[in-house]
């Protein structure tokens, strides 16, 4: 058995290892590896279907392993029933009793276990003020708002002193800005309590949010695993860029590699030199993808004089006012239209853009070295 590590040092709590799920010929979970380390904050990210609740359920114990094992400090839980397994669910429908007040919701998984009246006294007046509900102990659940309602739910799976806690979608039937405050408030539990948290969601706001690491997963497949920046800057692959957000892919061929940079030609564009990703292997001449988000752009009236930059002069195509940013489309580099955004200066009439409009000419700008080269064949 591994020895148990203090929280924080990023050693392994959770270990999934070459875990299956099928149902009929549906693979819902495929061969997935995924080490959780203690303490930290750890989101399943994915489209529908993509796998994620099950996932979810088979470290709960509600499904059965097709093959692979999951160990929790150690320890195989595949002998172990649900009721047995040191792990709480949070799900999105958070059921609370209707016929209990707020402390005997809170309080109910304690007295089950037989504990005495002063401990479950103790436990669930810190649990409360923990989630910030103290003094709403005597209500029910029909008294609550939606988000008082969850916290209770957090509580209820927290008392329990759970070594992970696992969370479906808790935010999911929240509206936008509630889901928001949430989010804050749930990493603010989670770095308080330091018990360990997989969160399950599709939404990459809010991974991005709250997460120490992201596993992305498609298809039942995890396809990349690291921070937010990673995941966002630097994906693998064409699917995660996308998924992760808006993203310019430009065809490009590679025409050089030294030390761990590829001097490539954009397809319509000009030639740039960007890191090659450890994960991906290329060769000269091959076909390749190098993506730039929308941000990493800018419009400019002229070329660039400093060195630094790279350019390329483009037509505006459209231009939209979004509040914090006005968007562009662009063509000319590459063979589809390019976005980027610009972040809103008030629009006083000193900056030259102000005056930019579609069927004018301009320069499209961006820091060399900028852009994640992908395999152009995967995704
Ligand atoms: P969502 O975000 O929509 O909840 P998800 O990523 O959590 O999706 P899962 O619920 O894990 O995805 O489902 C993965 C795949 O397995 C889907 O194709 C789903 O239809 C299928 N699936 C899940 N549970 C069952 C089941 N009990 N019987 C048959 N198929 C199932």
């Amino acid at each position: 058995m591994d020895h148990v590590a203090p929280q924080g040092t990023g050693a392994a709590i959770l270990r999934v290892e070459s875990t299956t799920r099928r149902f009929g010929r549906i693979v819902a979970v495929d061969h997935v590896d995924l080490e959780i380390h203690r303490g930290e904050f750890f989101s399943l990210l994915g489209p529908s279907g993509c796998g994620k609740t099950t996932l979810l359920r088979l470290i709960a114990g509600f499904e059965p392993l097709d093959t692979g094992r999951i160990l929790l400090d150690g320890v195989d839980l595949g002998p172990l029933p649900p009721h047995r397994r040191p792990v709480n669910t949070v799900f999105q429908h958070y059921a609370l009793f209707p016929h209990l007040s707020v402390f005997e919701n809170v309080a109910f998984g304690l007295r089950r276990r037989k504990t005495p009246d002063p401990e479950v006294r103790t436990r669930v007046a810190e649990v409360l003020a923990l989630v910030r509900l103290h003094g709403f102990e005597g209500r029910m659940p029909a008294q609550l708002s939606g988000g008082q309602r969850q916290r209770v739910a957090l509580a209820r799976a927290l008392v329990l002193k759970p070594r992970i806690l696992l969370l479906d979608e808790p935010l999911g039937a929240l509206d936008h800005q509630l889901r928001v405050r949430m989010q804050v408030e749930l990493k603010a539990l989670q770095r308080v309590c330091g018990i360990t948290f997989l969160f399950v969601t599709h939404d990459q706001n809010e991974a991005l949010a709250m997460s120490d690491r992201i596993a992305v997963l498609s298809e039942g497949r995890v396809v990349q695993v690291g921070t937010g920046e990673d995941i966002y800057e630097r994906p693998r692959t064409e699917f995660v860029a996308r998924f992760m957000g808006a993203s310019n892919l430009l065809a490009a061929r590679v025409h050089d590699i030294v030390d761990g940079r590829a001097r490539v030609a954009i397809r319509q564009g000009p030639e740039c030199e960007i890191p090659v990703p450890e994960a991906i292997r290329v060769d000269l001449d091959q076909d390749v993808r190098v993506m730039l988000r929308p941000e990493w752009l800018a419009l400019s009236l002229e070329a660039p004089r400093e060195p630094g930059w790279a350019s390329w002069p483009v037509r505006v195509e459209e231009r939209h006012f979004l509040g914090a940013f006005t968007s562009f489309s662009v063509s000319g580099l590459g063979e589809d239209v390019v976005e980027l955004n610009m972040n809103s200066n008030g629009h006083d009439g000193h900056d030259p853009l102000d005056t930019v409009r579609p069927g004018d000419p301009a320069f499209l700008v961006w820091r060399s070295g900028l852009g994640v080269l992908l395999a152009a064949d995967d995704g």
